[in-house]
């Protein structure tokens, strides 16, 4: 069921074309078309359709893109990963280094389905870590504060 007020023309099950889009600054026009297909249907008619989810909509030259327009929004900066904040790998890894320490995980914990699941959930980018990566991480951490403790005293 479509909840947007434009009519998708017709429907079909085509396979999803997850093309990437360069951002950069460009007509809102043209990022729309970006995210649509030109194509003549059986009668000739002009149409576009979603590379993303396949919606179809009529291709009317003029007003007819206020609707290509509205549906590109939705998909946005998607593609190349930045309707998500930059990931900071570094403080990631530290994190996962305190937990590590805090709760005495194995290092396998970072190798675990349901963490690695869970981080790319959060954020896409996120680079998932072996468990000798988690363990240098640690040591590192640990020297770290070591050394933080040092200068304190
Ligand atoms: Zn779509």
């Amino acid at each position: 069921m479509s909840i947007e007020g434009d009519e998708p023309v017709i429907q079909t099950e085509d396979e999803v074309n997850e093309s990437s889009v360069p951002s950069s600054k460009r007509t809102k026009t043209s990022m729309a078309w970006e995210c649509f297909e030109k194509f003549f249907d059986d009668k000739g008619l002009p149409k576009a359709k979603c590379k993303n989810c396949d919606k179809i909509y009529v291709a009317r030259d003029g007003g007819g893109t206020l609707n290509l327009i509205k549906h590109s929004l939705k998909y946005d900066g998607r593609g190349n990963g930045s309707s998500y904040p930059p990931l900071d790998q570094e403080k990631y890894r530290e994190k996962i280094s305190e937990v590590i320490v805090k709760h005495n995980y194995p290092f396998t914990f970072v190798e675990h389905e349901g963490i690695v699941d869970l981080l790319y959930f959060l954020h896409p980018d996120v680079k998932s870590i072996s468990r000798n990566t988690a363990k240098s991480d640690v040591l590192k951490v640990y020297r770290k504060e070591k050394e933080k403790l040092k200068s304190y005293l």
